[in-house]
């Protein structure tokens, strides 16, 4: 043993340092650490060494108050992709530069079937890989793209209602927040309710969060101010879209409901700055969660 060990052994069995009696004081006013692997500081001391490791708990804590921040739900604490299962099938579509001519039969646009329009308009690619492998990798490409100061790419996710994708946005988000990234979660209906009651933080939200997430695109349509929404919408996507940050998008919409709601312009925003993917899944993911709530209270 050399002298330095035996000095360190020494030590430890001695009255404890200043430091130590400063550290045991944090501890006093937290909790203990629910893993029991540090001494409740949330700080991980190795022998020998100057700086110290976060502990789990304290990486959570964190991460908690940044959910906090960006307005997410606190259940979503830790479901990243991975907590996800592989049941939610997606395709890509790509818009066509120049969409097929309409049917001449057809007298009215709003009577062209939802597969028509889409038939028209986009190219729909399938990928063999699973959603969550295809959105991290999305996630990790922009994240790249952020930092090195270049402009991300948006993303909507459409589709039957419960087929995952708000958790998928959201799942998004959190990648974002581990990597230091700001990211707000809203309804688009909150964010267009907002611009009349809070226009500064709607100005703060659009031009400063590196990740916004819309939820429920389309929903604010069928409000009493539908116009005046779509309108401010516009505006926030074309701020963003100016500034290279990223927004998310889900929606039960469809593109052809867009394009008869929204008009050519929107739908150009969003074909020229959006993935769009379609989810499916073949069960209900409320209905899997209601049927798990079954078994919980034993009905
Ligand atoms: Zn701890």
């Amino acid at each position: 043993m050399s002298e330095r060990e035996i000095m360190n052994v020494i030590g430890k069995k001695s009255e404890p340092t200043l430091e130590d009696q400063e550290l045991a004081k944090e501890v006093n006013d937290r909790e203990p650490c629910p893993y029991g692997i540090c001494n409740g500081s949330g700080l991980i001391r190795k022998e020998g060494s100057t700086t110290a490791e976060q502990c789990k708990c304290l990486v959570e804590q964190i991460m908690e108050q940044k959910l906090k921040n960006s307005n997410i739900n606190l259940k979503y604490l830790g479901k990243g992709f991975d907590y996800y299962d592989n049941k939610t099938k997606f395709q890509l579509f790509i818009p066509k530069e120049k969409p097929g001519p309409i049917d001449g039969r057809l007298r009215d646009p709003k009577n062209e079937k939802v597969e028509k329009f889409i038939e028209r308009h986009y190219d729909i690619k399938e990928d063999e890989r699973s959603l969550k492998k295809v959105l991290f990798s999305y996630a990790e490409t922009n994240n790249g793209l952020l930092d090195e100061k270049e402009d991300g790419v948006n993303l909507l996710l459409f589709g039957d209602p419960a087929n995952g994708k708000t958790s998928f946005a959201i799942a998004i988000g959190l990648y974002f927040l581990e990597k230091n990234k700001s990211v707000y979660f809203t309804t688009t209906q909150n964010l267009i309710d907002k611009v009349f009651d809070n226009k500064e933080e709607v100005a703060r939200i659009s031009r400063e969060v590196d990740v916004l997430i819309l939820d429920e695109l389309f929903n604010e349509y069928h409000s009493s101010n539908g116009l005046y929404a779509q309108k401010r919408l516009m505006e926030i996507l074309k701020v963003r879209e100016e500034l290279g940050l990223i927004t998310v998008c889900t929606s039960n919409g469809n593109p052809r409901d867009f394009n008869l709601l929204y008009g050519e312009s929107f739908m150009s925003l969003i074909n020229g700055t959006f993935f769009m993917f379609r989810l499916e899944r073949e069960t209900d993911a409320r209905v899997e969660q209601m049927l798990k709530n079954y078994d919980k209270f034993n009905f």
